[in-house]
């Protein structure tokens, strides 16, 4: 290839830039205020890990680390992934890191995730997240808790029209039976089933309820249910799940085919999802859950860690920035103009004063000295300084009488 050809960017990936960036800032602002409304800490977490963290944490069935894991072999001939979740590098630091003294713990990040898919609206091979955990707390309370703290994310980004689908697994046993039930039920009409569903049916059977192909989905209204089969402790957890979102006035609604494709989850498993019809459903295309997540019980020990309870959620920051709308730039509060260059140093040093004094500013300084302040108007700031030199002394004005002047004049004394 010729060296002055420019190489592409990589499939699936993007330069974020202008309102899309700002919304995309918006998201992340407002998760790291909510999160901390809510005490959770935040950690941050290696990109990536050892291939069997998520090999054996995620589970093989599954289409993350069958099909879509970006993994290779580092120069140490070591088996190396890209992150393409958060909860399986956490689980990991907790085991290997000592955090289970801190146990309860409630930590909080974001970052970026890889996953080899088909890109698309809403679907990338590099998107964000951010991710809640609850580690160690075994108590529905823990799910009422981070489901209140991602509705009121919601919220707070001014997202309408998205509605928390919940369901349960039920505990293990529960979980079990249901499982041997789909099998006897799914397994009598394998042969019309999808190719993908055939394939899951003895490996992962709840995933072909959430099938979107026809060829299941017709066998998916009928079959059997897991209320059939929880468990009177399951029961009782998920009770208190739903009466604590309703304590709070967390409006949700029963998704009884909502499964988690992963397999170590257990009792709550939930999406916050567009309605239909609504304006977020517009946005967002088929890529419709903008946040999910459950309980994942199991997941430490198939790290070898202890038994240990856990719950979670993560959600697309590109999805929830797609929701937020247009958020321009910000204006400055404050333009500083140099109309003569032998009062530059006088203006360089103001600026350091209004930042310090929290204006935000930035300097025109550059171009014909008549343009400069035309240049100034037209950025529509909150207020304009003017630096010049009159008999021989630097002099400084705010132009027009604007509010900020106070705020200038104080920051500059
Ligand atoms: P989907 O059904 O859309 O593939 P998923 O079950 O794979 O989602 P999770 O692993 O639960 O998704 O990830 C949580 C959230 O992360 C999703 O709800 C979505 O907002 C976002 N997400 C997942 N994969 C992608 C992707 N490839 N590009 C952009 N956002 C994504
Ligand atoms: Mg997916």
């Amino acid at each position: 290839m010729s060296k002055t050809q420019t190489p592409r960017p990589i499939r699936g990936t993007q330069d974020i830039f202008g309102p899309e960036a700002e919304a995309f800032a918006f998201v992340v602002e407002t998760f790291e205020r909510v999160r901390k409304l809510y005490r959770f800490r935040r950690v941050e977490m290696p990109v990536f890990e050892k291939t069997e963290v998520f090999s054996r944490a995620i589970g093989e069935t599954t289409d993350v680390v069958s099909k879509e894991m970006y993994s290779f072999e580092d120069r140490g001939g070591e088996s190396l992934t890209l992150r393409p979740e958060f909860t399986a590098g956490i689980a990991r630091a907790y085991l290997t890191d000592g955090w289970q003294q801190y146990a309860p713990l409630k930590v909080a990040t974001h970052g970026p995730l890889f996953r080899y898919e088909r890109p698309q609206k809403g679907r990338y091979r590099q998107f964000h997240q951010i991710d809640a955990e609850i580690i160690g707390a075994a108590e529905p309370q823990a799910d009422v808790e981070l489901l209140c703290m991602a509705d009121q994310l919601l919220k707070e980004l001014g997202i309408e029209g998205v509605t928390l689908h919940l369901n349960t697994l039920g505990d293990g046993d529960s979980r079990e039976a249901w499982r041997a039930a789909l099998i006897d039920y799914f397994g009598a009409v394998q042969g019309e089933l999808s190719e993908d569903s055939q394939e899951r049916l003895h490996k992962n059977p709840l995933r072909i309820l959430d099938s979107k192909d026809p060829r299941d989905r017709k066998f998916v209204g009928d079959a059997p249910r897991i209320d059939q089969f929880l468990s009177d402790d399951a029961r009782a957890f998920f009770d208190a799940v739903t009466s604590g979102l309703d304590a709070a006035g967390v409006k949700w609604e029963r998704a009884e085919s909502l499964v988690r494709g992963l397999d170590y989850y257990r009792h709550t498993a939930f999406e916050f999802i567009p309605d239909e019809g609504s304006a977020a459903a517009n946005a967002l295309g088929s890529q419709s859950t903008v946040l999910g997540g459950g309980r994942y019980d199991g997941l430490m020990e198939s790290l070898g860690g202890a038994p240990t309870p856990a719950v979670g959620w993560a959600a697309g920051i590109e999805r929830l920035a797609m929701l937020v709308g247009e958020k321009g730039e910000a204006g400055a509060d404050v333009i500083v103009v140099v109309e003569e260059d032998a009062a530059m140093a006088s203006a360089i040093a103001a600026l350091g004063k209004l930042r310090a004094a929290n204006l935000s500013c930035e300097l025109i300084a550059s171009g014909s000295p008549r343009k400069r302040f035309d240049k100034a108007v037209k950025a529509n700031p909150e207020g304009i300084l003017a630096f010049s030199v009159r008999d021989g002394e630097e002099t400084w004005r705010v132009r027009g009488d604007v509010p900020i002047t106070q705020d200038i004049e104080k920051a500059l004394s």
